[in-house]
């Protein structure tokens, strides 16, 4: 089926968690829209991630209201079944979801209401266009990449499994949720692992018989509205490995994992690492137990009567790599034949070509409603709060996102209304504010 010609009145652009989360608000309050998707639902899930991911929340709680993974509740999701639960989702309120068509360019109408969208599919004319393709769009690598050392590189994308990368030892530069799971992969599979390790911050999985997305629930910190200075661009270690356990730096140095610091710099062969792995491990440190004095505090507080876990606060002993840091390291002796960059994502907006970005291109809207009427972001970090590119938090933004349009969309028909009962000739407007959507999956 074409799309050439197509008038929709909303057009929401991916379908991935966020994508359905919108159709699902559109739908509910009755306003037409197509979603066009380039490749599959959720494709992310299903293939744009490493082959053992699990989810890093439970299954209680990475979900959205309306549907229950089809596993224990405490269970961490396999990302294919992620996906499949949003293909369910999707089907299971009939979503206008169009796949395997791009959108390549959105402009507005000059003299007229609406945008034009070029898609691979031909054009469409939309009232407006919902901007749902995601946190992570383009995998950043740092400009300090060697160009000339003998080692392969890639991104965390592209990574799949051990066996994919050649023979010997790996560098994994970033020790976020990715990284760090990646490196301990890695290692499990008996190869040698360095891990670079920059400010992170690291919840404890659960404590006291509770997970730490209860916690961070509880304590409000899913929907904290701005992080806290200095840690905006802080990642989170978590993962829902192997059951879910907490990311502790030592104990993985004690499993076999070699820690250094940031990485700073290669000259060929050699590359070296700036002296903050001491550092950067004790500001893990202290979130971590800052967390766990607040959910002491939270516990006595409303008197629950959960286990108390001193164990939790034991540290472990420091590590070689911890006490003497390796500053630098020649990659052909250190046997590294490969380095992971788990070095995080940039957006890409080329293809929304309106007036809402700043100069540096950051998208620039009030809990997703751009500054360009008509034009809406969804999914992306800290679009509202913390929890805004995560499972849960991207449905609640999708509802404020549908309540606007749903509010725009009622002063337009007052308008109209207005205007055709004072026109003598009883012309109506361009009807283009009632079209309806065109879904098809
Ligand atoms: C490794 C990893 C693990 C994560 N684990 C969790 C987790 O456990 N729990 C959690 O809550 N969050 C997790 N996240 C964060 C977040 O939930 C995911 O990144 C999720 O995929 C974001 O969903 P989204 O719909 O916003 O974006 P995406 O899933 O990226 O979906 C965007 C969609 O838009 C499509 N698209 C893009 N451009 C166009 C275009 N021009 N035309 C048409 N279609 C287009 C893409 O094909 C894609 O399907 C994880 C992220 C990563 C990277």
């Amino acid at each position: 089926m074409t799309v050439e010609q197509i008038q929709v009145d909303t057009l929401v652009v991916g379908a991935g968690q966020a994508g359905v989360a919108m159709s699902e608000h559109l739908s509910k309050l009755g306003v037409p829209h197509l979603v066009l998707e380039r490749s599959r639902i959720a494709e992310a899930w299903r293939t744009g991630r490493w082959d053992s991911l699990v989810a890093n929340g439970p299954a209680w709680h990475d979900r959205f209201p309306g549907l229950e993974f089809d596993t224990p509740a405490d269970a961490f999701p396999a990302k294919d079944q992620v996906a499949d639960y949003f293909e369910a989702y999707a089907r299971q309120f009939n979503a206008p979801i169009r796949t395997g068509v791009e959108v390549r360019k959105v402009q507005r109408n000059v003299g007229r209401p609406g945008f034009t969208v070029e898609t691979s599919d031909g054009v469409i004319q939309a009232q407006r266009v919902v901007a749902a393709t995601g946190p992570f769009q383009r995998p950043v690598i740092p400009p300090i990449a060697p160009k000339d050392a003998r080692v392969e590189q890639i991104h965390s994308a592209a990574y799949r499994n051990p066996q994919q990368l050649p023979a010997g030892a790996v560098l994994v530069v970033g020790a976020g949720s990715s990284g760090v799971q990646i490196a301990d992969e890695l290692q499990r599979a008996g190869r040698q692992v360095y891990l670079s390790v920059g400010a992170h911050d690291r919840p404890p999985r659960a404590y006291r018989g509770r997970d730490f997305c209860w916690w961070l629930g509880v304590l409000g910190e899913w929907d904290a509205e701005i992080a806290k200075p200095g840690r905006e661009h802080v990642t989170i270690a978590v993962s829902g490995a192997r059951g879910g356990q907490t990311i502790d730096f030592r104990a993985l140095a004690h499993q076999g994992i070699t820690l250094v610091g940031l990485t700073q710099a290669f000259d060929g062969e050699r590359v070296t690492f700036r002296a903050d792995l001491v550092d950067n491990l004790a500001r893990g440190d202290e979130n971590y137990l800052a967390l766990l004095d607040a959910a002491d505090a939270y516990i006595a507080r409303n008197g629950l009567d959960l286990p108390p876990e001193p164990e939790a606060r034991q540290r472990v002993p420091d590590p070689q790599c911890v006490k003497q840091p390796i500053l630098e390291l020649d990659l052909l002796e250190a046997g590294i034949t490969s380095i992971i960059w788990a070095t995080g994502y940039a957006v890409d907006f080329s293809w929304l070509q309106v007036d809402t970005f700043s100069e540096q291109g950051k998208p620039l809207h009030q809990r997703g409603v751009s500054r360009e009427p008509g034009v809406y972001f969804l999914g992306l970090p800290w679009l509202s709060r913390r929890g805004s590119s995560f499972i849960w938090g991207v449905w609640h933004d999708a509802k404020h996102v549908a309540d606007h349009i749903a509010t725009q969309r009622k002063y337009l028909a007052y308008s109209q209304a207005r205007q055709s009962s004072t026109q003598t000739s009883a012309q109506p407007e361009t009807p283009i504010h009632n079209l309806d959507s065109v879904g098809a999956h």
